[in-house]
C-alpha cells in the first residue's frame, strides 16, 4: 500500500516521525510519504529511523494562496532539501505563521477566549511548523472546547471572523520552486469540501503550465463527484493520480492507508523527479 501524504509532529501531526514510520509498517504501508507543512525538519529523524520493509518518500505540504485568496496545498516530494530558493520560501512561510498566529490570538482575546502565544507554543514540538491546530489544542487544554474538530467547526474555520491568512506563494510559484529543486508537485485535496472556497477546474491549465505532475484525487475530503471530476482533469492533462490519508495522528480522524496510490501511478511520479530519491534500507 502506498500512502503519499502524512504529517508528523514536525507540523500538526501528533506522532514523531519514528512513530509514524512504525505505525505505517504496522498498517501494511509499503511506501510512505511524510509531508509536514512548510518544512523538511522531520526528514533527518525519519531517515535515521527507517527500517527494512518500508520505502520512504520525503516531502512537504506547501501552503499556497491564489491571487484571489483561495488557500491551496501543494505537495512537494522527492526534491533536493538543500535547494536554497525552495528552503527560503518555506522559511518565509514559517516566519509569517508566527505573526499571523498573534493576530488570530488578538481576535480571540477580544471575544473572551483567553489564550496566549505561550499557551499555543506549549502545544508545539521543538522545531515544528506552527499552525491553527496548535491553537486549537491550546483552546482544548484551557477547557474552552472538547477537540480540535470542535474548535475548527466553531471558531477556527476559514470563514470565521477570527481567521487570518498568512503570506504564502501562489500555487504556480510553489510548483516552479519544487520543480526547480528536482522534485515532483502534486496538488493536495484540490476540492476538499471542508474548505470555504476551492480552485475551479479552469485553473489547472496554469498549474500544468507551471509544471504540475499530479493531482491527489483520492482523499477523504473528496466526494465521489469530486473524484470523478478530478479523474477527468487528470486524464485530460495526462497528470498522475494519487490517493493518500493525510494522516495527522490523533489530530484528525484520517487513518493511515485509508486512501492509496496505485504502484503504476507512483512509478510514473517517481520517474518525474530529477534523481532517484526514494529511501530504502
Ligand atoms: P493552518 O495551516 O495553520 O492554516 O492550519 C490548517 C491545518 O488545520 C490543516 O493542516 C488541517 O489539517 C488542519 N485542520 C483543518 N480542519 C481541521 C479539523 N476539523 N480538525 C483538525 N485539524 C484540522
Ligand atoms: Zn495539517
Ligand atoms: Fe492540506
Ligand atoms: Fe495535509
Amino acid at each position: 500500500m502506498i500512502d503519499l501524504h502524512t504529517h508528523s509532529n514536525f507540523s500538526d501531526g501528533t506522532d514523531t516521525p519514528t512513530q509514524l514510520l512504525n505505525k505505517a509498517m504496522a498498517n501494511g504501508i509499503t511506501t510512505l510519504a511524510m509531508t509536514d507543512h512548510d518544512t523538511v525538519a522531520g526528514w533527518e529523524e525519519a531517515t535515521l529511523h527507517l527500517r527494512p520493509g518500508l520505502s520512504l518518500v520525503l516531502g512537504s505540504e506547501i501552503s499556497c494562496q491564489t491571487h484571489d485568496g483561495i488557500s491551496v496545498h501543494m505537495l512537494g516530494m522527492l526534491f533536493d532539501p538543500t535547494n536554497v530558493d525552495l528552503m527560503a520560501m518555506m522559511a518565509e512561510t514559517r516566519d509569517n505563521r508566527i505573526g499571523r498566529m498573534a493576530k488570530i490570538i488578538t481576535r480571540l482575546n477580544a471575544a473572551n477566549f483567553l489564550v496566549t502565544m505561550e499557551d499555543v507554543e506549549a502545544q508545539l514540538s521543538d522545531g515544528a511548523t506552527l499552525g491553527r491546530p496548535h491553537l486549537a489544542d491550546a483552546l482544548v487544554a484551557k477547557g474552552y472546547m472538547k477537540s480540535r474538530d470542535q474548535v475548527f467547526a466553531e471558531v477556527l474555520h476559514n470563514d470565521s471572523p477570527y481567521y487570518v491568512a498568512h503570506h504564502s506563494p501562489t500555487p504556480e510559484e510553489a510548483i516552479a520552486l519544487i520543480k526547480g529543486a528536482g522534485g515532483v508537485a502534486v496538488i493536495a485535496h484540490p476540492m476538499s469540501s471542508l474548505r470555504s472556497r476551492t480552485v475551479s477546474p479552469e485553473t489547472f491549465d496554469a498549474y500544468v503550465a507551471a509544471g504540475l505532475d499530479g493531482i491527489e484525487v483520492f482523499h477523504r475530503d473528496h466526494t465521489q463527484e469530486n473524484r470523478d471530476l478530478l479523474t477527468g482533469i487528470a486524464r485530460g492533462f495526462d497528470l498522475i493520480m494519487t490517493g493518500s490519508s493525510d494522516y495527522h495522528g490523533n489530530g484528525k480522524l484520517n487513518q493511515l492507508g485509508e486512501c492509496t496510490t496505485s504502484p503504476e501511478e507512483f512509478e510514473k511520479l517517481e520517474s518525474r523527479a530529477n534523481q532517484r530519491r526514494v529511501i530504502k534500507r
